[in-house]
């Protein structure tokens, strides 16, 4: 009888609770764009955002229209108490879910600077590809290692993103950040920990990065980028939606040879497939959802630690309402 009663109060208890979250959320929300000048959209669906076309929706996106838009953005969800993420989409895999709060695009942080030096500052939404061509554009080097890599420059620092070539630590001289208090702040590249995919950052919103790039022969820059873009599109599934590479290569091995050893190119869980070309990438072959990846992420690292005795650590982001 008592249990009964307990669960029922129990029940009721939750019920209340959602419904005021629910509608404290709707008045926070309104607060928390309030005067903002850049793109707010209420319910956006984040597969619009994400290269593998995969997301259920945010409950706000925003676009801010400049550093300034972002840092009062930073403050009024503060205030509410809603959280932010940020997201330039390319290595994420959203829940059907979407997520709750307020996600943020960078994508009207654009400028690209060039200072003395070979120094050039990029605001934190800028396309790896259009930095790359920039810098071609100068002759300078330093960026060839990132052809083909589709994140922001934002993202980029805080994936520490690399290849065989090099890696991003090797050119940031420092960032610029939008603290959790909505000041901007910079940091030398001296004050992050860079590791494998990983950088050690303040807390807050990467919304500029200064390089250090060198003078070199445009011809020279031209040539390592048109090989290794070359090189992707004969490896890599680059006609499919996809996020890069699912999991991180594990010490002295390869992600992509051990899922293939295991036998597992092709996999497929709904839309969801190992690829054919590349077995460290899933591929969306149309209509895949995120349940279906993570169930076929799942699949990949319980028959690799099977057959090889190797655990695989994700690469992907995994994010949003379970
Ligand atoms: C075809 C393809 C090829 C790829 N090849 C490579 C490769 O060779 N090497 C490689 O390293 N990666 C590769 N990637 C993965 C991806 O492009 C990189 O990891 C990139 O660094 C992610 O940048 P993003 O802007 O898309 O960030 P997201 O994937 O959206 O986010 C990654 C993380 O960074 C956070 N974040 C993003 N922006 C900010 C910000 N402004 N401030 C604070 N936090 C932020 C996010 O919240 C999230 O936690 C590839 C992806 C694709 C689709």
């Amino acid at each position: 009888m008592t249990t009964i009663r307990h669960n029922g109060v129990r029940r009721q208890r939750t019920a209340d609770r959602r419904k005021k979250g629910s509608e404290s959320d709707a008045h926070d929300f309104t607060a928390v764009v309030s005067g903002i000048r850049g793109e707010v959209r209420f319910k956006a669906p984040l597969r619009d955002f994400t290269s593998f076309r995969i997301g259920g929706p945010a409950d706000v996106l925003v676009v801010p229209a400049d550093v300034d838009d972002l840092c009062s953005l930073v403050r009024q969800a503060r205030t509410a108490k809603v959280p932010i993420f940020v997201l330039g989409g390319t290595n994420l895999l959203v829940r059907d879910r979407g997520i709750r709060g307020v996600v943020v695009s960078l994508s009207k942080l654009s400028a690209i600077q060039d200072e003395p030096h070979g120094v050039v500052y990029a605001e934190g939404g800028i396309g790896m590809p259009t930095l790359m061509r920039h810098a071609i554009s100068r002759s300078l080097a330093g960026l060839e290692w990132a052809a083909g890599i589709p994140g922001t420059v934002a993202g980029c620092v805080v994936m520490n993103a690399g290849t065989r070539l090099g890696e991003m630590r090797d050119a940031v001289k420092a960032v610029r950040m939008v603290d959790p208090l909505g000041h901007i702040v910079d940091c030398p590249a001296s004050a992050i920990q860079f590791s494998y995919r990983r950088a050690r950052l303040p807390r807050g919103i990467v919304v500029g990065v200064w390089l250090q790039l060198k003078s070199a022969s445009r011809e020279r820059i031209q040539t390592v980028v048109k090989e290794y873009l070359r090189y992707r599109k004969d490896t890599q599934p680059l006609t499919l939606p996809n996020a890069g590479c699912v999991f991180k290569n594990p010490e002295h091995e390869v992600s992509g040879r051990l899922i293939e050893a295991a036998g597992l190119k092709g996999a497929r869980i709904g839309d969801a497939q190992v690829s054919e070309k590349h077995a460290n990438f899933i591929v969306n072959l149309g209509r895949a959802r995120a349940s279906d990846v993570i169930a076929l992420i799942k699949k990949v690292g319980r028959t690799v630690e099977e057959q090889a005795g190797i655990t695989l650590e994700l690469e992907l982001k995994i994010v949003g309402q379970p």
